[in-house]
């Protein structure tokens, strides 16, 4: 047997190995496992006001944590085996910007891979040239529309022209520095129609990959209303199967592009027809991330635990009885949502994952 099968065999093992602790730990509500990200939600401020959030709404409650606290943070978890990714999202995280370059150079000093999220607003030739200095391995920006009215009407005026133009600054700096980068699409009503023609402009941009979420309808998952102008609607139901007929097309044509799975595009349709009923496998949150919102409170969808970690040990928190509590009330979840937390455990999934190391 030669190296590369060796450590092929072995990589296969440890995915199946973590996929079984994530397993067991979901029926215990206890982690055997610790999760695969920590998610730093820089802050909530933000300078868009796109139609289908809340974020920018929610009322500061206090200090935001500094970059020393953060450290400390990072400095416990990565002793933590499984955890390989930090991820800087918002709000706009680059709202803080020279907090965030020093976070992701001092993550990625401490060997994790750094992942942001980013509206593009702050992003021109210079701000693009220090994220690819600090080491910053992918950023995503988010596009909602293959248009520029479409775009501008969820994100806001002049926002369409900033993302291509970020992202045209990003993928040169791609000949000289090693960052993938990446588009984000909120999926909605008023631009699924739009979702193929995003698929070829993405390809033409020369994005990595293509990213796409369901849109969540209160994304402080406080108020879900159905009737909301946001949601597809009944009589755009045939419409948007032909529109996901297409994309699953296109996904097997190449499917590494579109990150998603094909059964999650396959789910798209059922997500918007049966709501608060939808179900899709096993909700994952409170296993595959460590979210800490602005203020260094663990939150998971409004569901708690709010652990506060300034100055606490972030082992103890995440094997807490409070956060056992919120992985209870994750598991009665009612408003079901198709975030990319959300994962399958079924016996076919395994299957895949020893089969074609998925
Ligand atoms: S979706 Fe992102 S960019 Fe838009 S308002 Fe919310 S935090 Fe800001
Ligand atoms: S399904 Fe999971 S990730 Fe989605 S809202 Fe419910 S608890 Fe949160």
């Amino acid at each position: 047997m030669v190296g590369s099968e060796r450590m092929d065999i072995r990589d296969k093992i440890e995915k199946v190995e973590s996929y079984l602790r994530f397993y067991f730990s979901y029926i215990l509500n206890h982690p055997l496992i610790y999760p695969k990200e920590v998610n730093f939600q820089m802050t909530n401020r933000c300078n868009l006001r796109c139609k289908m959030c809340n974020i920018w709404k929610l009322p500061r409650r206090g200090r935001e944590l500094s970059v020393k606290e953060m450290k400390r943070i990072l400095d416990e978890v990565r002793n933590w085996e499984n955890t390989k990714y930090v991820s800087f999202v918002g709000g706009e995280a680059l709202i803080r910007m020279k907090d965030t370059l020093e976070l992701i150079k001092y993550a990625n000093s401490l060997g994790f891979h750094t992942n942001l999220v980013s509206n593009a607003t702050l992003l021109n030739e210079t701000t693009c040239r220090k994220l690819v200095k600090a080491g910053l391995e992918r950023i995503a920006l988010s596009l909602d529309g293959a248009k520029r009215e479409t775009h501008d009407f969820i994100r806001g005026r002049g926002n369409f022209d900033q993302v291509l133009k970020a992202v045209k600054i990003l993928i040169r700096q791609k000949k000289e520095h090693n960052i993938k980068v990446d588009f984000t699409t909120v999926v909605m009503s008023y631009n699924f129609k739009e979702l193929v023609d995003l698929y070829f402009l993405a390809k033409e941009i020369g994005v990595d990959q293509w990213f796409l979420q369901a849109v969540v309808l209160d994304n402080t998952f406080r108020n879900f209303d159905y009737n909301s102008p946001l949601w597809i609607k009944e009589e755009e139901q045939k419409e948007l199967r032909s529109v996901i007929d297409e994309l699953i097309h296109l996904k097997l044509r190449d499917r590494k592009f579109i990150y998603n799975s094909i059964e999650y595009l396959r789910a798209l349709p059922k997500y918007f027809e049966l709501k608060g009923n939808f179900k899709l496998g096993k909700c994952m949150a409170g296993y595959f991330t460590l979210n800490i919102d602005p203020y260094g409170n663990i939150s998971i969808c409004n569901f708690g635990p709010n652990i506060n970690l300034i100055g606490k040990n972030v082992t103890e928190a995440w094997k807490s009885k409070e956060f056992k509590r919120t992985r209870v009330l994750i598991k009665r979840c009612k408003t079901p949502c198709m975030m990319l937390c959300y994962q399958r455990f079924s016996l076919p999934e395994l299957m895949r994952l020893l089969l074609k190391g998925e």
